[in-house]
């Protein structure tokens, strides 16, 4: 199986049929069917790494100030109780555990509509571990790997730069052009990823580019554990490119 990070926006391109969500759908058509989905949503960013255990993973509308439309929205894919134990078991019982509390959160959905419309795979969701260093989440990724030859998905959801204060302003403001540090920051970390170099994606939220881009860390993190779950030997393309809101980058990335 591929690896896959998506960035995934505005909530609303679950229901809108706009550049991204036909660009969604566009990335489906490539992809060979998965036995399961496992996906890394920057939307559970938590203390612990925890994998979901429901045999019917619940919708979560984890937002707010959205048409009621978009709250409507079902995702009834089934769960996958033996892949969320095996997560646990690849990344280890003292990091890892499995989790009845959460389900499916838009980060994941929102992608999920357009990549698999039917929902008739099964999808468990790991959270990320906001106490984690960068070199802890692209572990836990290098443990998830061989979950690829097992028929999995690995699919992370983020952005590769979200600043929503920006992006909200420059909505305002009636601004569409990408800003020059937006445009650097993803085109760096797009370079490292197709030389497979580890440094630059390890030390970039720390850098003064990286806190301009991310407020907070959660959207950058689900790439590093899509890159942990790649190799060397895995050509990398970027399907989707661009930014929305200014300076959203809606970057995608699969790797193999
Ligand atoms: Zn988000």
């Amino acid at each position: 199986m591929p690896v896959l990070f998506v960035g995934h926006g505005n909530p609303m391109n679950a229901i809108e049929d706009n550049a991204w969500s036909r660009a969604f759908r566009e990335v489906a058509r490539t992809l060979p069917r998965p036995r399961a989905i496992l996906a890394v949503s920057a939307h559970w960013y938590v203390e612990g790494t925890f994998a979901t255990a429901d045999e019917r993973p619940r919708t979560l509308h984890d937002f707010g100030g959205f048409p009621a439309e978009l709250s409507r929205v079902q995702y009834p894919a089934p769960g996958d109780p033996a892949l969320a134990r095996r997560v646990v078991e690849l990344v280890g019982a003292r990091r890892a555990s499995l989790d009845g509390s959460w389900g499916l959160d838009h980060g994941t959905w929102s992608v999920l509509v357009h990549l698999r419309p039917a929902a008739d795979v099964p999808v468990v969701q790991l959270s990320i571990d906001g106490r984690l260093e960068p070199e802890e989440h692209l572990a836990i990724g290098r443990a998830l790997a061989p979950l690829r030859d097992e028929g999995v998905l690995v699919l992370a959801s983020g952005n590769l730069v979200h600043n929503l204060g920006h992006a909200f302003g420059a909505w305002h403001r009636g601004e569409t052009e990408a800003p020059e540090w937006a445009r650097a920051f993803d085109a760096g970390v797009a370079r490292a990823l197709e030389l497979h170099e580890e440094g630059p994606l390890l030390r970039a939220l720390s850098s003064d580019a990286g806190r301009l881009a991310h407020s907070t860390p959660d959207h950058f993190l689900p790439i590093l554990y899509a890159a942990g779950a790649s190799g060397a030997e895995d050509a990398v393309r970027f399907p989707i490119e661009g930014f929305d809101m200014s300076s959203l980058s809606m970057r995608s990335v699969r790797f193999g």
